[in-house]
């Protein structure tokens, strides 16, 4: 029978017992009983915000060897940092890691923050990451509640009442749960136990470390959990893009304004994303007078609000052809340098996969 595991120090050894012996070795982490490089914590948790791990193994090495410190980080430009972060999606965060870089350099002289509220005062650091760094990097008791996290409790106590209103109760518990000693250790447990055993769909919990406390587990309900409240469909927005290739195979690009969506980052010509988009205008925000040719079908992606659909135009003009106002071109060796976000790369696959090829213009 499951006890009341409400604050229960018992449940919290059992979950430190089990990270001891079951921890996943992940290159950001400090090994046993080493302590953790705030550095490396922050980068690490500005990453895998809504990204998986296997994702960001390969960019957090590519990030640590170009720039191992957060001085020789702020010291970079910002296109450097954005061609970096390209592929990993999210591009605000890869503007707020260069400001908050900035920042801890320029004003705090390379020493992040010890506690979650000033490191909550920094660019992208919300509660969730304040919380992961202020208790994995500073040993303070604080709870860091990501969505492995929040599912684990929300067993652990069987708390029904479905997301996003069970947060306030979700927090509670997991504060209470945070034991006064190795509290980083204790977090980084929770998020490997979310993530390995306690799994969304079939939680393991014959192999779990706090089945005998676990309430979901004891009524039979731990897989339903948490509940979520109806999710409203993502409205959809369409547009289109121009590939517009020179004879000397550049491509026409340009920079998106640092602020609002996919800022700072790299695309090719395109109309504006609309619900209402009209596809018989798509001509006429074309960047350059070409002869363009549709591809077939669409690309898709989502965004946190929105999904797109994507239309896609292509053409060929002469070599000697000048980029509009706005616009450069970028020769075909530097494309896969350019700082382009997942849908841009999405687009020149979808072209270079139709193999088209386009008249002069
Ligand atoms: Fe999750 Fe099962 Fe462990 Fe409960 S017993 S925390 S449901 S894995």
């Amino acid at each position: 029978m499951a006890s009341q595991a409400r604050g229960d120090p018992a449940a919290a050894a059992a979950v430190l017992a089990w990270y001891d012996r079951h921890r996943r070795d992940l290159p950001w982490r400090a090994g046993p009983g080493e302590a953790a490089d705030p550095y490396k914590v922050w980068l690490s948790e500005i990453m895998l915000q809504q990204t998986t791990v296997a994702a960001v193994k390969p960019y957090y090495a590519a990030f640590l060897a170009r720039w191992p410190t957060v001085g020789l980080l702020a010291e970079t430009r910002m296109e450097e940092v954005m061609r970096a972060w390209a592929g990993l999606g999210y591009y605000s965060r890869a503007r707020n890691l260069f400001a908050c870089a900035k920042i801890v350099a320029g004003e705090f002289g390379g020493r992040f923050p010890a506690t979650e509220a000033g490191l909550r005062a920094l660019p992208g650091i919300g509660a969730y990451t304040a919380a992961a760094i202020a208790a994995i990097a500073f040993g303070r008791r604080a709870a860091a509640i990501d969505g492995n996290v929040m599912r684990v409790i929300a067993r652990l106590f069987a708390i029904e009442t479905p997301l996003p209103a069970a947060k306030t109760a979700i927090k509670a518990r997991a504060e209470a749960l945070v034991p006064g000693a190795r509290p980083g250790d204790f977090a980084q447990a929770m998020m490997d136990l979310g993530a390995t055993l306690c799994l969304p769909k079939q939680p393991a919990c014959g192999r779990c470390p706090v089945r005998e406390f676990c309430l979901g587990h004891a009524r039979g309900v731990a897989a339903s959990l948490p509940r979520k409240a109806p999710r409203r469909e993502r409205p959809r927005r369409r547009g289109a893009a121009f590939f517009v290739r020179r004879a000397d195979g550049a491509v026409l690009v340009r920079t998106r304004p640092d602020k609002g969506l996919l800022g700072g980052m790299v695309e090719l010509p395109g109309t504006g994303w609309e619900t209402a988009f009209d596809e018989t205008l798509a001509l006429a925000n074309a960047p350059l007078k070409a002869r363009f040719r549709k591809l077939e079908g669409s690309i898709d992606q989502a965004f946190t609000h929105f999904a797109l659909s994507l239309t896609i135009y292509v053409a060929e003009v002469r070599g000697d052809r000048r980029a509009p106002s706005g616009y450069r071109w970028t020769p075909a060796r530097a494309l896969g340098n350019e700082a382009f976000p997942g849908v841009m790369r999405k687009v020149i696959e979808a072209v270079r996969r139709s193999g088209i090829i386009v008249g002069g213009d």
